[in-house]
């Protein structure tokens, strides 16, 4: 993993944008009946919020959709005043609340279905749905032929291999009955991978039964970018012994519902952007095994002292595949509360819907802008992607800290590592797509800039003042100052450093019902109570995770530097952050390295650091070069004293030369007074400075901020 790193120096490294707060899976949220309460008291909370990074609430309703590059207003009221919806910020303070109470976890989808590609191991087989409607599944042979364009023939990479009749492949659908005999022995042949493998090749294949011809089930791939390849016939074998479940049900039941989800999800043309692969899946076919006929499948088994524990199923080798376990299974007992006799504290505070539905007692009114000028900017996004669910080395934790027994959702030696947040990112621009493409995958907005302030109100109703307390250190992050460090997350953009707010209470009006009358009670920036919430270490890591100041790094998804340790941003699929996850983890081996956990010990950076010299995975040769750069290393925040060094021909960029050997330029936008073309007048050639370091802007210059002179 050389040559992969955010950040230039010996040692590599990278801050994941999110993490996890620790969730005990063996203990369970306590749950109340929530018609046993005592009257509380309301009121209501006066609250500011400040932008701390620029913030992004994209005004979906007044978006032209139907562009392939989407563009977004920020929200404005009917005043044209920029605005944060109430449940914009509700359902951070919300999850935060969850977190710090042990309450279930209410905004995962329990009915996810977590899939993988699959890399190795899948068998051929059949499967095969009974009268009674049961599942059975066949181990199957498997024929091969090559294929040319669209018609299948001799495979001309081996001059000896064998002609088949030259029909059009497209006359053939996935799982369609054919007749075949075959050629004697097996053949060993090189993948389009360049692995040699062996196969039995087919000679003859038609639609029509004849004598000496065996039955089997035609399986078309997936479609690759290549005109070459070779596809598969397979011919029943002997049935695969599945055993049931302790309730009665086939292992097979779990996995045909994930195959078929599978291809409902490629079905859905609103979920999938990848037009080939979805034209695969819709023409699975998969109707045919309602029918009752054999449905070519992949496999694999899994087994425990010999004993078949699990299965998993494909439609394609090297497809997709399903865990049995789903997201519900996996959340345990924190799955969210579904009965009004049983609610947790943030079920109970914020409400619940489903069946039995539960109204809340918190209600957060939108946040209007304080305007003094409407401080707004539009810009392009870089895409939001970063590794999935499927991604099992930052999802799962190992029970006991060892990650050699195969990860998987359906391994009882791991657990999902908790309720996930995103680290702030204080490095100006990283949120900006490095070279101003706007394509389908990302997105144009206009963001309030940092620095901005909003106000709205919390209003409550029949709080008991445990839970006022609680929901004013939830709100404040048990800090009430604007120029505190504890921050919520909100908004569009959270991955890539945007939606930093902080939270502060300007005052409170608490209602009180006593001897027949209804008392009001101000309270000036009212008191925050500590040690409310009994889980400490729990409330150490929301500490942690929300604080600004927690992530000494720049916080974003490992990119491959040059020479200079400029990070590469050409969009190639080699200099892209994916090979990274790719070369630290391939299904069925131990991870390179795990997400590290928030209060691990140890691991106060919350990075993933590895040795960059050795062993390179790219032969790039730009990538192993590694020249100095011109500037020592920096440390994002930190100050460097110099002395001013001249100005650009424009007089816009005074240039600094600091004291540690390096080169700052100041434009002249980042000084107070400064006018275009006359920064020699407010920074003489000479002068002693102190400036800081601001991360670099969007074309890959450092920026710096003034201190003093
Ligand atoms: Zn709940």
């Amino acid at each position: 993993m050389a040559g992969y790193s955010n950040f230039k120096g010996d040692n590599a490294l990278f801050i994941n944008p999110y993490n996890f707060v620790s969730v005990d899976f063996d203990s369970e949220p306590v749950r109340k009946d929530a018609s046993v309460r005592k009257r509380g008291s309301s009121g209501v909370l006066h609250c500011e919020l400040v932008t701390k990074t620029p913030l992004s609430i994209p005004d979906v309703a007044e978006a032209d959709l139907s562009k392939d590059h989407k563009e977004f207003d920020f929200m404005r009221n009917s005043d044209e005043v920029p605005m944060i919806p109430g449940s914009s910020i509700r359902g951070p303070i919300r999850s935060v609340y969850e977190a710090l109470t042990n309450s279930c976890m209410s905004t995962v989808d329990e009915d996810q279905l977590i899939t993988y590609r699959t890399k190795k191991a899948f068998e051929p087989g059949l499967l095969y749905l009974d009268e009674r409607g049961e599942y059975h599944l066949f181990e199957a042979k498997r024929y091969i032929f090559g294929v040319i364009g669209g018609t299948y023939a001799r495979y001309d990479m081996e001059p000896d291999l064998y002609t088949v009749e030259v029909n059009r492949l497209d006359d053939y659908a996935y799982g369609d009955t054919v007749y075949i005999s075959a050629v004697k022995g097996e053949k060993a042949f090189k993948t389009r991978k360049g692995f040699t493998t062996k196969s039995v090749f087919i000679e003859k294949m038609g639609k029509n039964k004849a004598d000496g011809l065996m039955q089997g089930y035609i399986c078309i791939g997936e479609p690759f970018a290549r005109k070459k390849h070779f596809e598969s016939v397979f011919v029943k074998e002997k049935e695969v012994a599945v055993p049931k479940n302790e309730n009665g049900q086939s292992l097979l039941s779990k996995p045909v519902k994930g195959l078929s989800e599978i291809i409902k999800l490629y079905n859905d043309d609103k979920l999938n952007s990848n037009a080939k692969n979805r034209s695969f899946y819709k023409d699975r076919n998969y109707k045919k095994i309602e029918k009752g006929e054999y449905y070519p499948i992949w496999y694999r088994l899994f087994k425990k002292e010999g004993k078949i524990v699990n299965v998993h199923l494909s439609v394609a080798n090297l497809g997709r595949s399903a865990y049995s376990a789903d997201m519900g299974d996996m959340l345990l007992e924190y799955k969210s509360c579904k009965k009004r006799n049983e609610v947790c504290p943030a079920c109970s505070l914020f409400g619940m819907t489903g069946t039995e539905s539960m109204s809340s007692r918190v209600r957060i009114s939108d946040a209007v802008m304080e305007m003094a000028a409407d401080r707004t900017q539009k810009v392009t996004l870089k895409e939001l992607s970063g590794p999935k669910t499927s991604y099992l080395p930052f999802y799962l934790l190992s029970k006991n800290g060892n990650y050699d027994e195969e990860i998987s959702y359906d391994n009882e030696a791991y657990s999902i590592r908790g309720r996930k947040f995103y680290w702030h990112s204080l490095e100006k621009g990283s949120y900006l797509e490095p070279n101003g493409i706007k394509g389908d995958r990302n997105a144009s907005v206009e963001l309030v800039e940092a620095g901005n302030k909003f106000s709205f109100n919390v209003y409550y109703d029949d709080l008991n003042t445990d839970e006022i307390n609680k929901l004013i250190w939830t709100l404040t992050l048990g800090e009430n100052e604007i120029s505190g460090k504890q921050c919520h997350k909100i908004g569009h953009g959270k991955p890539i450093g945007l939606g930093s707010v902080k939270i502060t209470i300007r005052s409170q009006e608490e209602r009180t019902y006593a001897e027949g009358e209804y008392k009001i009670t101000h309270i000036e920036k009212p008191m925050i109570e500590n040690n409310v919430f009994d889980d400490k270490s729990v409330v150490n890591e929301v500490l942690e995770i929300t604080s600004i100041e927690a992530c000494k790094y720049p916080v974003d998804y490992p990119a491959i530097v040059d020479a200079k340790g400029k990070k590469y941003n050409d969009g190639s699929n080699t200099h892209a952050s994916h090979q990274w996850f790719t070369s630290n983890y391939s299904l069925g081996n131990s991870p390179e390295k795990v997400l590290p956990q928030i209060g691990y010990e140890n691991n106060n950076e919350h990075a993933l650091r590895w040795k960059t010299d050795g062993g390179d995975m790219h032969s790039d040769n730009q990538i192993k070069d590694k020249t100095k750069a011109q500037n020592p290393l920096l440390k994002m925040g930190a100050e460097y004293a110099g002395m001013v060094k001249g100005y650009n021909d424009k007089k816009t960029v005074a240039k600094i030369k600091l004291d540690n050997g390096g080169v700052a330029s100041i434009f002249y936008k980042e000084i107070k007074g400064a006018k275009y073309g006359e920064i020699d007048k407010s920074f003489k050639n000479g002068e002693r400075v102190n400036v800081s370091y601001c991360g670099k802007n969007e074309d890959g210059y450092d920026r710096w901020k003034l201190l003093r002179s």
